[in-house]
């Protein structure tokens, strides 16, 4: 297998820390693709609800993702997500998916497909990618790895704010709640949980702009290029 250890960026983290504003910022900067796995985990949970696949059985579950017919390509904003030939980039962003996602993410039949596929893309070229076991499972050997975290109320702002920006309901109290839901069941699970991969640089964006966060890691990485 080709040496990807210095083209691969690595974001990890939980919901709304802003990995997926910081990531396809920090692909443009560098010219690298962008790698939203989270998006693939949203697709399995939506294809899981449309076929009625119960989340914890690994036979219907094999089934789906062997007839798995799923594309992630560049969007103008978030990724584009095709699924059996259907754009459903809109659809995977409710507050519901997520939660599907979250459920169908815990089970092993599920992680090694997807992060099989994740590997696959990364041999095309230079990814930032991004998800919660980045830097841990599915690309330890990456060079530049980043871990970004904000409280679970200014996550459920941001959050709020930006399903409200895309015309879909959102409420406030409810977000916290299930970023609190989604937090304790990523970071509680057996396989590939929420955490930080031990050469990861963290960094708190509670108090920080974007921008900010984009300029640091962006300088971290152009250290770490240089002292090599
Ligand atoms: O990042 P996003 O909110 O789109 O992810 C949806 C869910 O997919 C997460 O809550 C998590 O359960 C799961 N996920 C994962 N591993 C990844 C990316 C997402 O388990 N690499």
């Amino acid at each position: 297998m080709a040496d990807t250890s210095s083209n691969i960026i690595t974001i990890d983290g939980p919901a709304g820390s802003g990995k997926s504003t910081i990531s396809r910022a920090l692909a443009g900067h560098f010219e690298y693709a962008y790698l939203d796995t989270g998006a693939m985990y949203r697709a399995v949970g939506l294809k899981a609800s449309l076929t009625k696949t119960a989340p914890d059985s690994d036979e219907e579950l094999a089934l789906l993702l062997d007839n798995l017919d799923l594309q992630i390509l560049p969007g103008d904003e978030d990724s584009k997500v095709i699924l059996d030939q259907k754009d459903i980039s809109l659809e995977i962003r409710s507050a519901e998916m997520g939660m599907m996602a979250s459920k169908v993410s815990a089970r092993p039949i599920v992680r090694k497909k997807l992060t099989e596929l994740q590997q696959q893309m990364a041999q095309k070229g230079s990814v930032v990618a991004e998800g919660r076991d980045m830097g841990t499972v599915v690309f330890p050997q990456a060079k530049f790895k980043f871990y970004l975290d904000a409280t679970p109320e200014e996550r459920a702002r941001r959050r709020t704010e930006q399903l409200r920006e895309k015309g879909m309901a959102a409420d406030y109290e409810d977000i916290l709640s299930q970023i609190k839901q989604r937090d304790h069941d990523d970071s509680s699970r057996a396989l590939a949980p929420l955490m930080p991969a031990q050469d990861a640089t963290i960094v708190d964006s509670s108090n920080m702009t974007i921008n900010e966060v984009i300029h640091f890691i962006a300088e971290k990485i152009k250290t770490i290029q240089h002292n090599r």
